[in-house]
């Protein structure tokens, strides 16, 4: 179909993706008056869900229901086509359409909100008989998986390969369920690249207090499913014998693997967006096709730190670069500029995690360049690392924190502290001169 036949018919805003950044678009067209067709295309058949809460439902801290963010009814009131099991194959945008399974359907304005998918990068391929493939997470199926794992008797033992947020995720939900942990990464620290070492020393050493043994510097080198020397309880008769790079060999029943997020973008067709490792997008969310917007995990965009495009994967950044995508595609099609004030304004790293009683939080950036400081402070029970850059007139600005503390309450000094310090970093460079 032409572009222009497409755009004889009433208009239809399509959606691909219901998640956080695919529903924030449907509620931004809709309170910004754009009355016409929202075709949703969904790759399952539930609800919304926040993927954030996957490692709570798999250890039994959250019902499935407190996975949903959005009820039946708030969803009904937006008034979607929503399509379910109905995964995009191809996005032809010279054509203005959509490909499921089900047929061709054609767009006006189209957003991309398809998140991004766990990867396995180096873990190696699993020899024995029956072959094994290891437990990632990201969707309520995966989660499923995990919360079977974690209800089985006869899995004792869980290595967790990867040291990033999702991986601690996965680490302290099997904690809560009483599983002997083991982490392995590559990196010399655990937090990867949102911690230094002054500060992940201190959440390495609350970990080894929850027995979780750290071979970090280290990666899986050979993965064998074997047959148990002594049946377990509840019958498992196989285990997987693990070699590490050092050399060493050892005996786990699950294994676990988070080494990164891919953006979920197979059905673009190559060199038809500008892809560098996401979408590439502007202040509107316009991908380089202007009928095109895109959000959340699969989204490039302005990062306020760095000044550079990057992926922020955070659950608000979704939620409010579907909404600018949302308003901006609601004034195009009511014949206007999309406003300036909302624009995406920029965003900075941020994660909070606590594993157990371990808190851990950051923001902004970690990279140490000449013209960036670090100050420690230390205290019986919290480190706090500070990254401040000096500016041209002498002055200096935080860019940057982390926030170990042996204590996880809420509202207790050290979340008062990381959230006052997050704002600090965000509020600087939102006026940051260009
Ligand atoms: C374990 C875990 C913990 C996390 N913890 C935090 C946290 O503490 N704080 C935080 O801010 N963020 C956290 N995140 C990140 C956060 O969940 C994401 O940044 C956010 O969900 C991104 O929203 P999204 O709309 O881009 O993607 P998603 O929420 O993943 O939604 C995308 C949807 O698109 C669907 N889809 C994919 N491909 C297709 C296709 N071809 N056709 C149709 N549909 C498709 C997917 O099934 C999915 O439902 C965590 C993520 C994980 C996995």
């Amino acid at each position: 179909m032409s572009e222009s036949m497409a755009s004889k018919r009433e208009p239809v805003v399509a959606i691909i993706g219901y998640g956080t950044g695919g529903v924030n678009a449907a509620i931004a067209l809709r309170t910004s008056g754009y009355q016409g067709t929202i075709t949703v295309f969904s790759n399952v058949d539930t609800l919304p869900y926040s993927p954030i809460l996957t490692s709570y439902y798999a250890s039994g801290e959250k019902t499935l229901e407190q996975c949903f963010p959005w009820s039946a009814e708030e969803l009904a009131e937006l008034s979607l086509d929503v399509h379910s099991n109905a995964e995009v194959l191809k996005l032809d945008v010279a054509n203005h359409a959509i490909s499921t399974a089900e047929g061709t359907f054609p767009y006006t304005k189209c957003v991309i909100a398809t998140g991004s998918t766990p990867m396995c990068y180096g873990f190696p391929k699993v020899e024995g008989k029956g072959g094994y493939e290891p437990i990632v997470l990201r969707t309520l199926e995966n989660a499923e998986r995990l919360k079977g794992v974690l209800n089985d008797d006869s899995c004792e033992r869980v290595l967790v390969s990867g040291a990033s947020m999702v991986a601690l995720k996965t680490l302290e939900a099997c904690l809560n369920r009483g599983k002997r942990v083991t982490l392995v990464g590559m990196n010399p620290h655990v937090l990867d690249f949102n911690a230094l070492p002054e500060s992940a020393e201190r959440f390495e050493r609350g970990l080894l207090g929850y027995g979780v043994e750290l071979r970090l510097g280290q990666t899986i080198s050979a993965v064998k499913r074997i047959q148990r020397q002594e049946t377990a309880r509840n019958g498992r008769d196989w285990q997987l014998e693990v070699t590490f790079s050092n050399g060493d060999v050892d005996y786990f029943d699950e294994i676990s693997v988070s080494h990164g997020m891919k953006s979920n973008l197979d059905f673009v067709e190559p060199g038809s967006l500008e892809i560098d490792r996401a979408l590439v997008v502007d202040e509107y969310m316009r991908t380089s096709d202007p009928d095109v917007y895109a959000a959340g995990d699969v989204v490039q965009a302005l990062e306020l730190i760095s000044g550079q495009k990057r992926i922020v994967g955070i659950w608000k950044n979704a939620a409010v670069q579907g909404a600018c995508a949302g308003k901006a595609i609601a004034a195009e099609l009511a014949g206007k500029e999309p406003s300036p004030e909302d624009a995406y304004k920029g965003s900075i790293s941020m994660n909070t995690i606590a594993v157990k009683d371990i808190l851990f939080i950051s923001s902004g950036t970690m990279e140490i360049t000449p013209n960036r400081t670090l100050e420690i402070r230390e205290d019986d029970d919290m480190t706090v690392l500070y990254i401040f850059e000096e500016a041209e007139e002498g002055d200096r600005r935080l860019v940057g924190f982390n926030l170990v503390c042996d204590h996880s309450e809420e509202g207790s000094p050290a979340y008062d502290t990381g959230a006052m310090l997050t704002l600090r970093i965000e509020s600087k460079a939102a006026t940051k001169p260009a």
